[in-house]
């Protein structure tokens, strides 16, 4: 089967400043079904400019990027979202929720606009609220996000990033905000929908969280420097296992003294 994205000698140049920074040198990438890759490398080089092509969201200075066999650069800005939002889900660092919206209404927003629009009130909800129970928490579809634990906005944001079947979900440190634990369970979240089949790029910098990943990819000064596959992975219900029984044994200890 084709890649469901494939990008030839990419460059992304930002002429806004008084000096140019060409923050994305000439990557090439193919990206199979069912991958799913982390996307590495110091602070400033490139990581996020990567990943805003990749998601569409900007476009390449030069170079060419298909999504899913589509070349992105015959399409107009319209045509562009529409695509986005039927093939991608996004999930971001700060879980950017609605704060006066629940979980719920959080999760049907992207079905409320782009090729869902004529869909009823009532599937969107059955949708949203099927989206919810995937990431465990169908009991919360009413809380508001300031009355959910950082984990638990997390997977809302996933569970919204999901409510358009995207082919493709693309993340952005999406553990960057949370304690190693509740990242731990966020990555068990990404590798059930990945063994369901949904491709996932993300992008982190802390080594032990990319080794849940299958591939890792390293940045450097805008150039793909790295590219292995992951070895061992991590898996993470094995990981959650582990740090239950190391808090039982914690707290046996302390019982005892
Ligand atoms: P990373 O996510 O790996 O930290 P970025 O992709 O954010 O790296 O940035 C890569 C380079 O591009 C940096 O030098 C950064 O300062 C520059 N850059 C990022 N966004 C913009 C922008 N909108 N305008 C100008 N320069 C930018
Ligand atoms: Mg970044």
């Amino acid at each position: 089967m084709a890649p469901v994205v494939q990008i030839k000698d990419i460059h992304k140049i930002y002429e806004s400043g008084e000096v140019p920074v060409h923050a994305v040198r000439g990557v090439s990438l193919d990206v199979q079904r069912g991958e799913f890759i982390a996307l590495m490398g110091a602070s400033g080089s490139g990581k996020s400019t990567l990943m805003n092509l990749l998601g569409c969201l900007d476009r390449p200075t030069r170079g060419t990027l298909l999504l899913d066999g589509v070349d992105i650069s015959q399409l107009d800005r319209n045509e562009l979202a529409d695509l986005r939002n039927q093939k991608l889900g996004f999930v971001f660092q700060g879980f950017n929720l609605l704060a006066r919206t629940t979980a719920l209404e959080n999760v049907e927003l992207p079905m409320l606009y782009g090729r869902h629009r004529r869909v009823s009130m009532d599937v969107v909800r059955q949708r949203a609220l099927h989206c919810l129970e995937i990431v465990g928490l169908a009991n919360r579809a009413d809380h508001f996000p300031n009355q959910l634990s950082g984990g638990q906005q997390q997977r809302v944001a996933i569970a919204r990033a999901l409510v358009n079947e995207p082919q493709v979900l693309l993340a952005d440190e999406p553990t960057g905000n949370l304690d190693s634990k509740t990242s731990v369970e966020v990555m068990g979240v990404f590798q059930r929908l990945n063994d369901q089949g949904i491709t996932i790029i993300m992008v982190t910098h802390e080594l032990d969280i990319a080794h849940y990943c299958k591939r890792n990819l390293i940045l450097r000064d805008g150039l793909v420097v790295r590219d292995e596959v992951v070895q061992n992975r991590s898996i993470a219900e094995v990981e959650m296992q582990k740090l239950r029984e190391a808090e039982a044994a914690a707290k046996l200890i302390a019982a005892k003294q």
